[in-house]
């Protein structure tokens, strides 16, 4: 099973699980979701996706996407998830009575994950009896090798000039940045799908304010150059900013969110915040066969 990981992510979890021992329940359920992303099921199912032909400029490529997936198949990996995140601590235990839940839905529930409909998401929740925010923190991991896929098939398309906030493939905020090699090139990456896009200029990527009040950076004393926060007066929102010798691997970024933590906490400490998801506009259709 662990050879389905990238050599990076495979590092980085065998590092967090040294630095950080208390999150083994959340690594463990991070670790089956991203070897889930291997399978090459989700691979078949991005190749039978459809994008919509026609994008106006600035369209992530998964807007109005045309999504076919084996509803047995997602039935089985949801359910699997979600019993898995219920070791994850106290507050997670509700979601093992929904893992054998009949009134669950993987196809709704997998197309709200993937457009980031929070409305959507608050409602199947409510339906099963979890409190939103339970749900709220597995729909990312649920939707994540569905999303993987998706960005192994199209990452290629993605329009060189794209100079978004968003991801260009799935449309979601960026995870973390990295300044990438010797030149340091800033490249914004997404924990969701593994996407990797430019963003010109000194600009916000959640508020498009620019120059300086966009851009201000909190850091801890022993990491200055390596490590810090990025954070926009404007909107109050931030973005870690990692220095890397090489890209991560699309199945690295959301073990590289969990290896910052640290820095997260300082951010939140001074009152900035990520800001809330955006959903996908106009929404893939996911569909169950
Ligand atoms: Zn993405
Ligand atoms: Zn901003």
């Amino acid at each position: 099973m662990n050879l389905t990981l990238s050599p990076g992510a495979r590092r980085q979890l065998d590092a967090l699980s040294q630095a950080q021992p208390e999150a083994g329940p959340w690594l463990a359920m991070l670790e089956a979701t991203l070897a889930e992303a291997a399978d090459p099921i989700w691979d078949a199912t991005a190749a039978a996706t459809t994008l919509q032909p026609e994008r106006a400029p600035g369209t992530p490529l998964l807007a109005g996407a045309q999504i076919p997936l084996d509803r047995d198949r997602a039935d089985r990996w949801l359910r699997r998830l979600l019993a898995r995140a219920a070791e994850a601590g106290s507050d997670a235990i509700p979601l093992r009575a929904a893992a054998s839940d009949d009134a669950l839905d993987a196809i709704a529930l997998l197309e709200a994950a993937v457009n980031n409909d929070g409305d959507r998401l608050d409602g199947i929740a409510r339906s099963l009896g979890l409190d939103p925010e339970t749900l709220g923190a597995v729909a990312p991991l649920a939707a994540m090798p569905l999303l993987q896929a998706l960005r192994r098939r199209f990452g290629a398309a993605v329009d060189p000039r794209w100079s978004e906030g968003v991801c260009p493939v799935c449309g979601g905020w960026p995870t973390l940045a990295e300044q990438r090699g010797l030149e340091r090139a800033r490249r914004l990456r997404c924990g969701r799908c593994g996407g990797d896009w430019a963003q010109p200029g000194i600009r916000c990527p959640f508020c498009d304010a620019v120059g300086h009040e966009a851009r201000a950076a909190l850091v801890a004393e022993a990491d200055r150059e390596s490590r810090r926060v990025e954070t926009c007066a404007v909107c109050r929102g931030y973005l870690k900013n990692v220095s890397t010798l090489r890209a991560w691997a699309g199945d690295e970024v959301g073990l590289a969110d969990l290896a910052t933590i640290d820095l997260e906490l300082v951010a939140v400490d001074r009152e900035y915040e990520r800001p809330e998801a955006r959903p996908l506009n106009p929404p893939a259709m996911v569909s169950g066969g």
